[in-house]
């Protein structure tokens, strides 16, 4: 079972997600554990303050380093495993399913949710990684927390009711997934690709191959150096890409 835990002025934030749909499942079946702690525990004033001005001057509230030392000292107890500190921020690494599959294997995973302009910096060394969610400003790390937690948590064994859904999907082999379909196979016109329907098996994982290599060199050719091609998905691949650049 993997431990997640986070540290946040909103702890309230991650029952209702985690608690539901497959997120709620697994956590019921032991597939892992979660706990938010309130970063205001660790304030001694009266206001239980965790932000001040920033030096320096400028717009905003910044929070403060002390309550994270001293909240992740308590935290790191002997009777656990050493948690592995993850802070949230746009200058950090961009997050992707390869760092969710390096996280599930984690046995303790603690994640600091940063709020208003952000994180005394001094707070920084605590982190064992700073992951960013993309190129865009949040008002808080929560949701990124949430991101995070349910990325891992589908790959692990038994969280996803079909065992060999985790497996063959965007980004597994590098690609986008294919298209898919379901029934009608004609809706008002519009046809599913017949070979779907042939029940030649070879044919049809040859049908999305091609398909996913399409569809990477069209929408996230940034993608495709690291995907494995063979010469012939890269001449299709080439191929696309051209059609793409007339298009623009
Ligand atoms: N002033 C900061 C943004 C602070 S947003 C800056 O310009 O970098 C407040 C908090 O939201 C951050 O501390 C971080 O925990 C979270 N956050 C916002 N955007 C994020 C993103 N793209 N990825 C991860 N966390 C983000």
């Amino acid at each position: 079972m993997i431990r997640f835990e986070a540290l946040t002025v909103f702890p309230e934030m991650f029952e209702p997600y985690l608690s539901s749909s497959i997120m709620g499942r697994a956590r019921a079946r032991g597939i892992f554990s979660f706990e938010a702690h309130d970063l205001r525990d660790w304030t001694h004033d009266r206001h239980r303050t965790v932000d001040d001005a920033p030096f320096g001057g400028g717009q905003g509230m910044l929070m403060k380093c002390a309550p994270f030392f001293e909240a992740l000292r308590d935290l790191s107890r002997a009777d656990l495993p050493h948690p592995h500190v993850v802070f949230f921020s746009p200058s950090g690494v961009r997050y992707d399913q390869s760092v969710a599959q390096r996280l599930a294997r984690e046995e303790r995973v603690l994640l600091v949710c940063g709020r208003y302009e952000g994180i005394d910096e001094r707070a920084l060394e605590l982190a064992d990684e700073t992951i960013s969610m993309g190129d865009y400003v949040l008002t808080g790390g929560e949701l990124a927390a949430l991101a995070v937690i349910d990325s891992c948590v589908r790959l692990l064994p038994g969280a996803l009711g079909d065992e060999m859904s985790a497996l063959d999907e965007s980004f597994s082999d590098g690609l986008l997934e294919y298209a898919q379909y379901t029934r009608p196979a004609d809706f008002e016109g519009r046809q599913v690709p017949e070979v779907l329907l042939s029940g030649n098996h070879a044919a049809i994982a040859a049908w999305r191959r091609k398909n996913s290599v399409e569809r990477t060199a069209r929408w996230r050719p940034d993608l495709l150096e690291s995907a494995g091609l063979t010469e012939d998905e890269w001449a299709l691949a080439r191929c696309v890409m051209e059609q793409e650049e007339g298009r623009r």
